[in-house]
C-alpha cells in the first residue's frame, strides 16, 4: 500500500512551524503496520499544490493531507482538491452546518467568509470536525483514497483517529528483530551485513548510530 503525507502551508516552508501533523501520523500509521512512503510539503500556492496532489492520486492508494481548510484567501486545499480530482467545487450544506454549528458551539458570531469553509469537491464524504470551524473531507480520486484534515494539530489527531483508522485495512504481518550493536563502526556493521541483506531482498535495514552504539533494526513484511 502506498501512502503519502502532504503538508500545506507557508509557515512550514518559512521554517516558522515544526511540521508535527506528518510527524504524528506517520508513526500512528507505522504503529498500525503501515509504512509512509513519502512526505511533502507544498506551500499555498494553488498550482503547485493541485500538481502534488494530481500525481498523488494516479501514484498512491492513500493520501493524507493537511491544512489549509481554513477561511482565508490563503487557505486553497479545498479547490485544490477539486481541481487534481477533476470535480467542482460545491457548497455543501452538509459541510455548512458543521460550520455553522461550531460557531454556535464556541457563543461566537460567524463571519460569512467562514461559509468558505463549507466549499468542498463534489461528491466528497464531509468529516465532522468537533474540535474546529473546518470541516473535513475524503474523496476517492483515480487510484487513491484521500483525507483532507485542518492543520491545528488538536483538530487534526481526534479525526486522524476518528476517519482515517478505521478506514484502515488490514495491515501486512511484520516482524522486527532490533540490535544494539557496540565495539564496531557503522560501516564495519553494512560490510558484516551485506551477504545476509543481498540473500533476502525481502528484509529491511535500518541503521541508527547513536556514538557509541549503532541501532539496528531488521524488518520483514
Ligand atoms: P491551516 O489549516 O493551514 O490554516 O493551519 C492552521 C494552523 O494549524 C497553523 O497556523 C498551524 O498552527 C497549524 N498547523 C498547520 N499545519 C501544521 C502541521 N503540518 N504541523 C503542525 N501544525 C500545523
Ligand atoms: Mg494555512
Amino acid at each position: 500500500m502506498r501512502i503519502e503525507i502532504i503538508n500545506t502551508g507557508d509557515e512550514l516552508l518559512r521554517g516558522a512551524l515544526a511540521d508535527t501533523n506528518a510527524v504524528y501520523m506517520a508513526r500512528r500509521l507505522y504503529e498500525l503496520g503501515f509504512r509512509t512512503g513519502r512526505f511533502v510539503t507544498i506551500g499555498d500556492d494553488l498550482r503547485v499544490l493541485t500538481e502534488a496532489l494530481t500525481a498523488a492520486f494516479s501514484e498512491c492508494d492513500l493520501v493524507l493531507v493537511s491544512g489549509g481548510l481554513g477561511p482565508t484567501d490563503d487557505d486553497l486545499t479545498a479547490a485544490a482538491a477539486a481541481a487534481a480530482a477533476g470535480v467542482k467545487l460545491v457548497r455543501s450544506a452538509e459541510a455548512e452546518k458543521i460550520v455553522r454549528g461550531a460557531f454556535v458551539r464556541g457563543g461566537w458570531e460567524m463571519h460569512p467568509v467562514n461559509l468558505k469553509q463549507a466549499d468542498v469537491p463534489e461528491g466528497c464524504r464531509v468529516l465532522d470536525n468537533s474540535n474546529g470551524t473546518a470541516p473535513g473531507f475524503a474523496l476517492r480520486a483515480k487510484r487513491a483514497e484521500a483525507f483532507f484534515l485542518p492543520g491545528p494539530p488538536r483538530e487534526l489527531k481526534p479525526m486522524f483517529e476518528a476517519h482515517v483508522v478505521p478506514s484502515l485495512p488490514a495491515p501486512p504481518a511484520r516482524h522486527v528483530a532490533a540490535f544494539r550493536l557496540h565495539g564496531m563502526g557503522e560501516s564495519d556493521v553494512q560490510a558484516r551485513l551485506a551477504p545476509y541483506a543481498a540473500a533476502h531482498p525481502e528484509l529491511v535495514f535500518g541503521f541508527r548510530a547513536t556514538f557509541p552504539e549503532i541501532g539496528l533494526r531488521v524488518v520483514a513484511e
